[in-house]
């Protein structure tokens, strides 16, 4: 490995040659690049190889899919929402879903946690990759931050907090009407554990936050650094465990519960340039995670992450094969730094 040690963090990578015969006769060498996580320690790889293969179904941003008309069966769309889904517990919250604006939030159907609801963002039903509105995703953000004050009120051992989307069934989405979930539990989920103790480490050891430092060296670096969205910093992940994974970064932040307006609002505009940026690839599907561990440290600065995921559309292949969940690395096929690239245009203006 090659450690690049402009700051206390090392960004390495080591780059694999694997040789065979094409069938064309030819001698060929696959390149591989392996490139270590400086947050997380964990590996993903880079296939630089795959990407000369056509993905089936980028061609053109896929069509609407056959439910993105179906208003009158949709649990989520007006007025039915207001019959179809859960209502929050009368012990913790005095109504019977949370409005902010044109957002309505509700308890999960089905639900991961303790606490676990969904965030409307509005009433429309079908909203395609990168065109829904600023405000719209500002309240949706401003309504889960409203559930998890309320609970974390309530309920102080609640501290593992998360917002996070899927955008289409390609996403694990079960409903087009697009939503957010918001999650609190008291018991910590794998990266909200991990993440936490990695961060914690960094601060014994050097007394510095791991992100703050992580965002000081890709700025001096600027080949991965994309821009800024009022006090957030956008730039393509060193070593991506998805494809075109774009991380947001606020420093000195280390609270969900204490962003203002200006602060969801301008995660909210970063988010939509990303998403713009995914649709000039011709992708349709994303997921987006925002955590934190609401216990009054100061370790473990915001952190939010969107990556691509496969499209939805028919007979596309998956994004994650036995390689992905077998043996732990994810590969995907361009470099960071073509993505940061041509993510660019996107916050220019
Ligand atoms: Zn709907």
């Amino acid at each position: 490995m090659q450690p690049d040690e402009n700051s206390g963090l090392k960004f390495e990578k080591e780059i694999i040659r694997s040789r065979f015969i094409h069938p064309d006769g030819r001698q060929v060498e696959g390149i591989i690049e392996v490139r270590i996580n400086p947050v997380t320690g964990r590996t993903s790889r880079i296939a630089f190889n795959r990407s000369k293969e056509k993905e089936i179904g980028t061609e053109r941003l896929p069509a609407p899919p056959p439910d993105a008309q179906k208003t009158d069966t949709c649990p989520f769309c007006r007025p039915q929402v207001f019959e179809q889904t859960p209502r929050l517990a009368k012990d913790r919250f005095d109504r019977a879903r949370l409005e902010h604006k044109a957002s309505l939030l509700f308890p999960n159907l089905f639900p991961y946690g303790r606490y676990s609801a969904v965030s409307l963002f509005d009433n429309s039903h079908f909203v395609e990759i990168g065109k829904a509105s600023l405000d719209s995703y500002t309240d949706s953000f401003i309504n889960c931050q409203n559930f998890l004050a309320s609970l974390f009120k309530s309920d102080p051992d609640a501290i593992y907090m998360a917002i996070t989307q899927n955008h289409l069934p390609s996403a694990g989405g079960s409903l087009v009407h697009p939503h957010l979930q918001v999650h609190a539990d008291r018991i910590a989920t794998n990266h909200h554990r991990f993440l936490r103790r990695r961060c914690a480490a960094y601060h014994t050891r050097s007394g510095r936050r791991i992100f703050s430092d992580y965002l000081a060296s890709e700025k001096e670096r600027q080949q991965r650094y994309i821009g800024k969205t009022g006090d957030w910093h956008w730039l393509a992940a060193f070593a991506p465990e998805g494809f075109f994974e774009i991380w947001a970064i606020l420093p000195g932040q280390f609270s969900l519960l204490a962003l203002d307006h200006g602060q969801w609002q301008s995660l909210a505009r970063g988010v939509l340039n990303t998403q713009r940026f995914y649709r000039s690839l011709h992708r349709n599907g994303y997921n987006f995670g925002l955590l934190c561990q609401e216990d009054g440290h100061d370790v473990m600065e915001l952190r939010a992450v969107i990556l691509a995921r496969s499209n939805y559309a028919p007979w596309v292949r998956n994004d994650h094969t036995g390689y992905e969940i077998m043996l732990g690395d994810m590969t995907t096929f361009s470099a960071p730094e073509k993505t940061a690239a041509a993510a660019r245009p996107f916050w220019d203006g």
